[in-house]
C-alpha cells in the first residue's frame, strides 16, 4: 500500500481511495484542497457531501462497476467543475474504491463563453432585423401610397441593413484574426508609412466630423514585423473610435493625434519595442470600464455605439491582432480630459535604439 500511496501523492489531479470500511484511506494534496484538509479516515458520506458522487461510490462498493459523475467544487476564487471516475480495484487489504478527478472547468468556461457569444450575436442581429421586418410591413400596408414616408423609411432600412452588414463583416474579421493568432507575422513593415496611409484614408470621415488628424512620428522609417493589413485595421479602428467617441458633451474637441516612438527598451516585452499611441481629448473613460473594453460586445453606452455605427467588436479585434504580433495594449484615460490607446510592438532589432 505504501508504494501506491507514494504514487497517488505524486499525481497532479485529485485522487481518493475508499476502503472496505467505507472510509477515506488515501487522499493526495489536490484532493484535500478540493474536499477538505481533514478528510483522511472520515466515512466517505461525510467527506464527499455531494449526493451524485455518494450514490456512485455506494453502488460501486456493491457491484464493482465503473461510474462517471460530475462534482462541483470551489477553489476559493471561483466555482470549479470536475468529472469523477469511480472504479473498484481489489488490493491486498480488500476491495478499494478509487476516485479520480478530472478538471472540466476550462471546458465549461469555454462552453459558457460560446453560449454568451451566440446569445450576443443573435441579439445584435435581431434588433435591426426586427426593425427591417416592421418597416417592410408598414411599406406594404399603411405607407403604401405615402411617398414621403416611403423615402424616410427606406433611409432607416438602409441604415439598419448597413448595421447588420458591419456586424457580419466584424464577426468574420474576428474569426479570421482568432484563427491566425498563433501564426507569427513575418512582413517587415514601416509603421510611419502605414500611419500616413491610414490617416489619408480616414481623412474624409474626420473632415465630416470636424476633427483634425495629427501625426507625430519620427522622420525615419520605424520597422516592425507585422501583417500590414491587420496593423492597418488596428490603427484605423483606434483612430475611428477617437473620432466617434472623442467628443466632450457632444462637441468634438477637434484633434486626434497618432504618435509613434523610436525603438526603446520596453520592460513589458523584455526587449526593444515601439509605442504607437492614438490620443483624443474627449470625455474620457471611467476606470472601472477599462479592463473590459476589449471584451466582445462590451460598450460603455450601447445606444451611443449603435448611433455612431459601432458593433462592439472593434477593440476585441484590435486586441487579438496585437496578441498575434506579441504586443501589448494599454489604455490610459482621465474622465473629462481624454484617452490614450497605446500599442507596444516588438521592434526589429536592426532599427536605431535609444
Ligand atoms: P464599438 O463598435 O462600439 O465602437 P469598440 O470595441 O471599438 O466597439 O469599442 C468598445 C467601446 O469602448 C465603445 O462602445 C465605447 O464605449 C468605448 N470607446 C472606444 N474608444 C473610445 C474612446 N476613444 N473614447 C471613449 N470611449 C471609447
Amino acid at each position: 500500500m505504501s508504494d501506491i500511496r507514494t504514487l497517488i501523492m505524486a499525481l497532479p489531479h485529485p485522487f481518493i481511495l475508499i476502503d472496505e470500511t467505507e472510509r477515506i484511506s488515501v487522499t493526495n494534496a489536490p484532493a484535500k484542497h478540493l474536499i477538505g484538509m481533514n478528510c483522511d479516515g472520515l466515512p466517505y458520506i461525510t467527506a464527499l457531501r455531494q449526493p451524485a458522487l455518494i450514490e456512485a461510490v455506494e453502488a460501486t462498493l456493491k457491484d464493482a462497476s465503473l461510474r462517471i459523475v460530475r462534482y462541483l467544487g470551489n477553489d476559493g476564487a471561483r466555482d470549479t467543475t470536475w468529472t469523477v471516475t469511480v472504479t473498484a480495484v481489489t488490493l491486498r487489504d480488500g476491495v478499494t474504491v478509487v476516485l479520480s478527478f478530472q478538471d472540466m472547468s476550462v471546458v465549461e468556461d469555454a462552453n459558457d463563453m460560446r453560449r454568451d457569444f451566440v446569445a450576443n450575436v443573435s441579439h445584435e442581429l435581431r434588433t435591426p432585423l426586427t426593425s427591417l421586418l416592421g418597416f417592410i410591413e408598414t411599406l406594404r400596408g399603411s405607407a403604401s401610397n405615402d411617398r414621403a414616408a416611403q423615402t424616410r423609411f427606406l433611409g432607416i432600412m438602409k441604415q439598419e441593413a448597413a448595421r447588420m452588414h458591419s456586424l457580419v463583416e466584424d464577426l468574420m474579421s474576428l474569426n479570421r484574426v482568432e484563427g491566425q493568432e498563433r501564426i507569427k507575422p513575418t512582413m517587415r513593415t514601416d509603421l510611419c508609412a502605414l500611419i500616413n496611409d491610414v490617416l489619408v484614408a480616414i481623412k474624409p470621415r474626420a473632415d465630416d466630423a470636424g476633427v483634425g488628424l495629427i501625426s507625430d512620428h519620427p522622420m525615419d522609417a520605424v520597422y516592425v514585423l507585422a501583417d500590414r493589413e491587420q496593423m492597418w485595421q488596428v490603427i484605423a479602428n483606434l483612430v475611428e473610435n477617437a473620432i466617434k467617441y472623442g467628443s466632450k458633451n457632444g462637441v468634438h474637441t477637434g484633434k486626434v493625434t497618432v504618435q509613434l516612438s523610436l525603438p526603446t527598451y520596453e520592460p513589458v516585452l523584455l526587449q526593444s519595442g515601439v509605442r504607437l499611441s492614438v490620443i483624443d481629448q474627449g470625455e474620457g473613460i471611467a476606470a472601472h470600464h477599462l479592463a473590459r473594453l476589449t471584451q466582445r460586445f462590451y460598450r460603455i453606452d450601447t445606444h451611443r455605439s449603435r448611433e455612431v455605427g459601432g458593433t462592439g467588436l472593434g477593440l476585441a479585434i484590435v486586441k487579438h491582432i496585437i496578441n498575434r504580433h506579441r504586443g501589448r495594449l494599454h489604455i490610459f484615460s482621465v474622465v473629462g480630459q481624454g484617452t490614450e490607446f497605446r500599442v507596444i510592438l516588438p521592434a526589429l532589432m536592426d532599427g536605431p535604439l535609444i
